[in-house]
């Protein structure tokens, strides 16, 4: 069984974001970029998949420029087979990586495709839903687990309030969520491996699509500063301020 798993090129998830001057973005300059969180589950599971011999091969993609084939060498590292760029000039919007993934779909036709339940720069929660309608799959997205069961995959999701289990008939999209795994680490002797490994790279046309956009980002503004918070003396003077400034008691 082949997997196909998405990697995202974000800002790492240490970094203080900070917007430009003129408000027109995020400033990347100098900043730490890493595999989005959600993403580098689901190449652990991926590989996880492939070590308990129910996959057979493990590919990652990803969408964007040159420089996110640093992600792909990582996810290499992680234990995946080879990498696959389909070169974007900067971000695109979730639609258009949908379409561009699905074209890997054709070309790849995986058994199984995990991508991030969300990315942590866009915060979309998008990619996959589009993906699995494009390529009209069945979709489990939020997983906790994933059970392959002959030419079913059982994924076990996180709703509201509890747990639902889902059967789904392969070939199909599943996202991941913080619960499903504990990702490993890359050791050094797997990094310098990872360096060998293939990496193809596409242009949309070669995929059939064509980048267009719906979307124009207007500003980015950092959150407004907190106020500093105050001690209050006792009890009585807690229920007062409630009572008589907050106003959030009667
Ligand atoms: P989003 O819909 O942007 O929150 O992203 C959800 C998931 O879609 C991510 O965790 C990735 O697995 C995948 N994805 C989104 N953008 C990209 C990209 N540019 N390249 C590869 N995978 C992506």
């Amino acid at each position: 069984m082949k997997v196909l798993v998405a990697v995202k090129r974000v800002v790492d998830y240490n970094v203080k974001v900070r917007a430009k001057a003129d408000g027109s973005d995020v400033d990347l300059n100098n900043v730490k970029m890493a595999i989005n969180p959600f993403c580098e589950i689901a190449v652990e599971e991926a590989v996880r998949l492939k070590e308990a011999g129910t996959a057979t091969e493990v590919i990652a993609v990803s969408v964007g420029d040159k420089s996110c084939q640093e992600q792909i060498r990582t996810a290499l590292a992680l234990g995946a087979d080879r990498g696959i760029q389909v070169e974007t000039e900067g971000g695109v919007e979730p639609l258009v990586v949908a379409k561009l993934l699905k074209g890997v779909v054709e070309k790849e036709q995986p058994q199984l495709i995990i991508l991030g339940k969300q990315s942590i720069d866009g915060d979309n929660n998008q990619t996959g839903q589009m993906l699995g309608a494009l390529a009209g799959m069945p979709q489990g997205t939020f997983a906790s687990e994933v059970v392959i069961d002959g030419d079913k995959v059982n994924v076990t999701r996180e709703v509201d309030g509890g747990l639902q289990t889902v059967a789904l008939s392969l070939p199909a999209v599943v996202t991941t969520d913080l619960r499903l795994n504990e990702p490993r680490y890359a050791s050094l002797p797997n990094i310098m491996k990872a360096k060998k490994k293939p990496l193809d790279v596409f242009s949309p046309a070669d995929l059939g699509v064509e980048v267009t956009s719906h979307l124009t980002q207007v500003s980015v503004e950092p959150p407004a500063e907190r106020q500093a918070g105050i001690k209050v003396e006792d009890v009585d003077q807690l229920l007062d301020k409630l009572k008589n400034e907050a106003k959030v008691i009667g």
